[in-house]
């Protein structure tokens, strides 16, 4: 089944068309990654797919369930329970960690699924201080986000994306903000979800962990999908804004 499906996806912004009819599929377990230049739409894909910026036109569905549609000309996307269990569906990880900085890291990652989801409360902290162990963090559960690396206040918004059980997580150039040392701990953090086969949609510039993951890679240039394939067929491909985006990593 497709966890994730996207139709016919448009989005313009002042005129300017940013997504030109983007359709894109992701199947329970499946690593996709989303390479492109800047400018090229990814994050307001992941922002559409997110439900955090509205479509033009198009219809998103999750697990099988349209989420957003079209009706007379306008978008749609169900309310109440339906809505929340929508949005229960999936987790995103920002380039900025995005953590609340008056909340300490347990804060962060248990105030969500207590408050939102309603959970009891002793599972979740249980729950939470296990994912702070796996990402290596199981020192740091009282500290306050200025007290982390950038490093780790990634780990945290990944566990705090985790600790909602999201079926697929989005991560929007999860690396971009950190020095190359930081980089590599938050990748390997990202590489054991992928050992668990958690299903994800990674939009990064990290070229040989796009290939090394990836069941599929989409590579977005100006707006559409210009090539798509296994990291092999994407890598290899010939197409010339592809070499050219390449060459700028070599
Ligand atoms: P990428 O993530 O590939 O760098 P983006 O999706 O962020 O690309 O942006 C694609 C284009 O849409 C850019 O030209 C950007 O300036 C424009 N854009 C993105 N968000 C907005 C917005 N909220 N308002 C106006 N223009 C936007
Ligand atoms: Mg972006």
């Amino acid at each position: 089944m497709n966890l994730l499906e996207m139709k016919n996806i448009k989005k313009e912004f002042n005129g300017q068309s940013v997504l030109k009819d983007i359709s894109l599929q992701v199947k329970e377990g499946e690593i996709v990654s989303i390479i492109g230049p800047s400018g090229s739409g990814k994050s307001t894909l992941l922002r559409c797919a997110t439900m955090l910026t509205d479509i033009d036109s198009g219809e998103i569905s999750y697990m099988g369930k349209r989420s957003v549609w079209m009706e007379n000309g306008k978008t749609v996307v169900p309310s109440g329970k339906q809505l929340k269990e929508i949005r229960s569906c999936f987790g995103l990880v920002f380039q900025n960690f995005n953590l609340f900085p008056h909340y300490s890291v347990i804060k962060n990652i248990t105030d969500a699924p207590i408050h939102v989801q309603k959970r009891k409360k002793e599972e979740v902290y249980r729950e939470a201080r296990e994912l702070l162990a796996k990402m290596g963090l199981s020192d740091k559960e009282n500290a306050y986000p200025c007290q982390l690396s950038g490093g780790q206040c990634q780990r945290v918004a990944i566990a705090r994306a985790l600790a909602l059980n999201p079926k697929i997580l989005f991560f929007d150039e999860p690396t971009s903000a950190l020095d190359p040392e930081l980089t590599g701990e938050v990748l390997r953090v990202i590489r054991s979800l992928a050992d668990l086969h958690i299903t994800m949609v990674i939009v990064t510039h990290e070229m040989n962990f796009a290939k090394d993951i990836s069941d599929r890679v989409i590579f977005m240039d100006q707006g559409v999908i210009a090539v798509e394939g296994t990291p092999q067929q994407v890598f290899s491909s010939e197409n010339a804004r592809m070499r050219e985006f390449l060459g700028k990593f070599h």
